[in-house]
């Protein structure tokens, strides 16, 4: 189902162009109006009855840094072709897709990898600084939280920072893989296409044929961004690892996610089943407004930054 303010999302046709989209961060926010006192009073008052939270985010609190919101199962910017995700298979299978993916990836990288946190992701850390946050889930993978100091913190769908090796599970740095891609593509990069407003990146097919990828230092084998694209499945023990930290926490608060898959939606379902009170907050309906007590609209910021860790 495609939500009506789901519009303004960059996957959809209209603002694909480059030149439809006007510079500046605001464009990736959901039109949303302020939220009202008593909806804020509501929070701060759930917020205050928490002594162990357990916070969800997803890409709602992202898209005040800059980064769209692709509604996408945790692969991030550039694990996409034109159409549609990239998918796990494809990306194994096909060395034409994975070349594409890096070209793009590697064109977008500098843009991508500057965001910084923003008054969402630094509310959320004090939290955790005031020993309010026992745990924070994020299905992003722009490493904001990260940025933005959070500890107590897990990456469900991993980290666009960094790369995993598929035959001897490495992991590296993405910053040292772009400095590979440069050295292997000196001529390259001048003629790449250019970065548009929402952070895609355009390549025709006789540039993307040109970009030579690495593959790993130690074994050949192939590498992939640490995250989960699509018919990728989360890893056991990192759902294992949350539920275990939801079992400790004694309220549940979702943040800037509409929960539409389920590798993070499970954990309301889990929340349910312990009787944990939930609150959401999130510019439109979510798949789990049916089991919060308290469901607050507006931007993430804007309201995280006025409610106190009491
Ligand atoms: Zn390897």
């Amino acid at each position: 189902m495609r939500l009506p303010w789901r519009v303004l999302a960059p996957h959809t046709a209209p603002v694909r162009r480059a030149s439809s989209v006007p510079a500046g961060l605001m464009n990736f926010v959901p039109a949303c109006s302020t939220t009202d006192a008593h909806s804020l009073e509501l929070l701060q008052d759930f917020v205050t009855r928490a002594r162990r939270l357990f916070v969800i985010t997803g890409a709602g609190l992202s898209t005040e840094s800059g980064i769209p919101d692709y509604r996408s199962e945790g692969v991030g910017l550039y694990a996409r072709t034109d159409r549609r995700p990239m998918q796990y298979a494809e990306f194994v299978r096909s060395a034409k897709s994975r070349q594409r993916y890096w070209a793009r990836n590697f064109v977008g990288w500098p843009q991508f990898s500057s965001h910084q946190p923003n008054s969402a992701h630094k509310a959320l850390q004090r939290w955790e600084d005031r020993g309010k946050l026992h745990w924070l889930v994020t299905q992003n993978v722009d490493a904001l939280h990260s940025k933005a100091g959070q500890k107590r913190l897990t990456e469900l769908h991993g980290c666009a920072h960094r790369v995993t090796c598929l035959g001897c599970g490495a992991i590296s740095a993405r910053e040292e893989l772009q400095r590979r891609f440069i050295s292997l593509n000196p001529e390259w990069r001048a003629q790449a296409g250019a970065v548009a407003p929402d952070g895609d990146v355009f390549l025709e097919d006789e540039q993307v044929l040109h970009f030579r990828v690495p593959s790993c230092d130690d074994c050949g084998g192939i590498l992939k961004p640490e995250v989960t694209f699509f018919g990728d499945s989360v890893n056991k023990a990192t759902v294992q690892f949350v539920h275990e930290r939801l079992a400790e926490s004694d309220a549940v608060l979702v943040v800037g996610s509409s929960l539409q898959v389920y590798s993070g939606y499970r954990f309301l379902l889990a929340a349910r089943d312990r009787e944990m009170p939930v609150a959401i907050l999130n510019i439109g309906p979510t798949r789990a407004d049916h089991l919060a007590e308290l469901k607050v609209s507006g931007r993430c910021g804007e309201v995280l930054s006025v409610i106190q860790p009491l």
